[in-house]
């Protein structure tokens, strides 16, 4: 029989993502709610090598599920990739009496989780917190909700001076594997094209529909491009292509970066934090380990860790015709 878990340990790793603080929250006062002592690790990872731990009761969370970024902080570590340093961190969460682990993080942080778990055979449960929305087996990550509004609230900006100056912008936004912010930025933005690195439109094609669109009128143009696309150029060698082979419009690049990590989480994000933190201590407590707590059509599900890190299966063919109708 599994033994009964007492105390929870909870980081924050990889990216930060809008609704971390809410995860944390729900974690926090779901081991409250079910009388299991709950400890916060500073720093992810490597924070849990250096052993900065500290008890968390649930009005230590108070006031952040409004609140971006992460209180826990979050980090990169380059020594829990290696065996010693996972040793270290279960040395650790052995020394602090620790049972089991709750990683809220992006797919890599899921990896490290899974290599603790197999090594030392330690309960760990993953909690999806990126805004990529890239993991296999949940419609939604932590984040992306809010990182998706930052994006089409910056497009709306561009526009008003793209259409002003008759300019034509290119706007990166994150998604380095997924298309997801950029597809769905770009529908709710209206831009003109979309980039992404599921679909390889080919540059010569993304010229062909700028210029039919300029002939039917258009006069500024909105082009979202995701980190990841496939057009082989960066964004602005993507820009001087552009310039060079469409006459009639000054071309700009505006790269969005880190402003689609930070502000204040959507509802949507604190309600799927608060959901999916809770559903990770209930799963621990129902003796499940090694499993990713995701949202699919709505309701929580448990998922094995090892198929959350398969690549998704993702089909965006629909939102692809979507985005061609109403661009034209
Ligand atoms: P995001 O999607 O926002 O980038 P992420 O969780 O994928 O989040 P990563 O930087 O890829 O972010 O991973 C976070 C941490 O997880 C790494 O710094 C490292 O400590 C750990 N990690 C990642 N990959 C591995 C691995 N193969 N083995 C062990 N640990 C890993």
């Amino acid at each position: 029989m599994a033994q009964k878990i007492k105390n929870i340990a909870v980081l924050t790793s990889g990216g930060d993502a809008p609704g971390m603080n809410a995860a944390i929250r729900a974690v926090v006062r779901a081991c409250s709610y079910y009388k299991v002592n709950c400890f916060g690790v500073y720093k992810g990872y490597e924070g849990l090598i250096n052993n900065e731990l500290e008890e968390l009761n649930a009005r230590s969370v108070r006031n952040i599920i409004n609140k971006g970024g992460t209180f826990l902080k979050s980090a990169r570590s380059k020594t829990f990739r290696t065996v010693e340093g996972r040793q270290k961190a279960h040395a650790n969460l052995v020394k602090n009496n620790i049972d089991a682990l709750v990683v809220i993080g992006g797919d890599g942080s899921f990896t490290g989780a899974l290599k603790l778990s197999e090594e030392f055979n330690f309960p760990v449960v993953g909690v999806p917190g990126t805004i990529d929305n890239d993991i296999n087996g949940t419609d939604y990550t932590i984040g992306y909700d809010t990182a998706l509004n930052t994006v089409v609230d910056a497009i709306d900006k561009i526009r008003d001076t793209a259409s002003s100056h008759n300019r034509l912008f290119l706007i990166e936004v994150m998604g380095r594997d997924a298309g997801d912010i950029a597809l769905n930025s770009g529908i709710g933005a209206g831009a003109e094209e979309i980039l992404i690195p599921e679909e390889d439109m080919g540059v010569e094609r993304l010229i062909e529909s700028l210029k039919k669109s300029k002939t039917t009128g258009k006069t500024s143009s909105i082009i979202v491009v995701a980190e990841g696309d496939t057009s082989g150029k960066n964004i602005f060698e993507l820009g001087q292509y552009v310039e060079n082979n469409l006459e009639g419009y000054e071309v700009r690049v505006s790269v969005l970066g880190h402003i689609q990590r930070g502000g204040t989480p959507s509802c949507f994000d604190r309600v799927l934090a608060s959901k999916l933190g809770v559903g990770a201590v209930e799963a621990l407590l129902d003796n499940k380990r090694e499993v990713m707590i995701g949202i699919v059509h709505k309701k929580v599900t448990i998922v094995p860790l090892v198929d959350a890190l398969k690549k998704r299966v993702h089909k965006h063919d629909k939102l692809i015709k979507v985005a061609d109708i109403t661009s034209v």
